[in-house]
């Protein structure tokens, strides 16, 4: 489906596509003649959120500062504007801009805490960077993924082996399973925290995780050195940095 402007301009030659995400209020404004999706010029240092839209005010691309709820299950993406307007049950929190660096502190900000694997305690997330770690590993993962249910146990020997040897190391597991339960199935084969399954949105925007993929994501000194697509390669790089 073509659609055309009011001035004969194509907007999107795929609009079957533009018909299918757009939300019912969407579709109410643009059967009386409004735009389906609106967006604006960005200005200078504003960021394009090409896939994003604001559930509030439909502008699509969303440009400029993009906010969340820490509530995965809200899946909201306010403009700046709509967030100062629109008032939301839960805390709304900025989105990171994708490839900007950020502090540890700043990449968590939107995590309330970390789960235990051991026990049902809560881990304030701040012991990340408050024990002076020299490395840290996120790993997206899922249990639906045999590559990922294959590496988990070599990733947990490294870890056990890195804990032993008193190096400081640790890892995250951020899932991206279907369900809390298969989530708590998954970490349950894992030594190391996981991020509470509600709350992993904000960070995967910000390392551009989409669907099913796996992701080993490396900081040293609390920079990123690597991000790793085949586990395996992190495995490579693992030991080459332990000899
Ligand atoms: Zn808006
Ligand atoms: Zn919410």
């Amino acid at each position: 489906m073509v659609v055309l402007s009011s001035s004969g301009e194509t907007i999107t030659s795929d609009g079957v596509d533009e018909v299918q995400s757009a939300p019912e209020e969407a579709l109410k404004k643009y059967s009386e003649g409004k735009c389906l999706f609106w967006s604006r010029e960005p200005q200078e240092g504003e960021y394009v959120w090409k896939n994003a839209k604001c559930s509030q005010c439909f502008m699509r691309p969303l440009i400029g500062s993009r906010h969340g709820c820490t509530n995965e299950e809200c899946r909201i993406s306010l403009c700046q504007s709509c967030s100062t307007k629109k008032e939301h049950e839960h805390p709304l929190i900025e989105y990171l801009i994708p490839n900007q660096q950020y502090s540890l502190e700043k990449l968590f900000s939107s995590i309330p805490y970390l789960l235990d694997p051991k026990k049902e305690e809560h881990i304030p997330i701040k012991t990340i960077y408050e024990n002076d770690l020299k490395s840290i590993g996120l790993y997206f993962s899922g249990h639906w993924c045999p590559p990922c249910r294959h590496f988990t146990p070599k990733l947990a020997e490294i870890y056990q082996q890195a804990q032993s040897d008193s190096k400081s190391f640790e890892i995250i597991f951020i899932s991206s399973d279907q369900d809390e339960e298969a989530f708590n199935e998954y970490r349950s084969e894992m030594p190391w925290p996981s991020i509470p399954f509600n709350s992993t949105t904000l960070l995967k925007a910000y390392f551009q995780i989409s669907g099913k993929k796996i992701f080993f994501i490396l900081f040293i000194d609390y920079f990123i050195l690597k991000r790793y697509s085949n586990i395996n390669y992190f495995i490579i790089g693992w030991k080459n940095f332990n000899t």
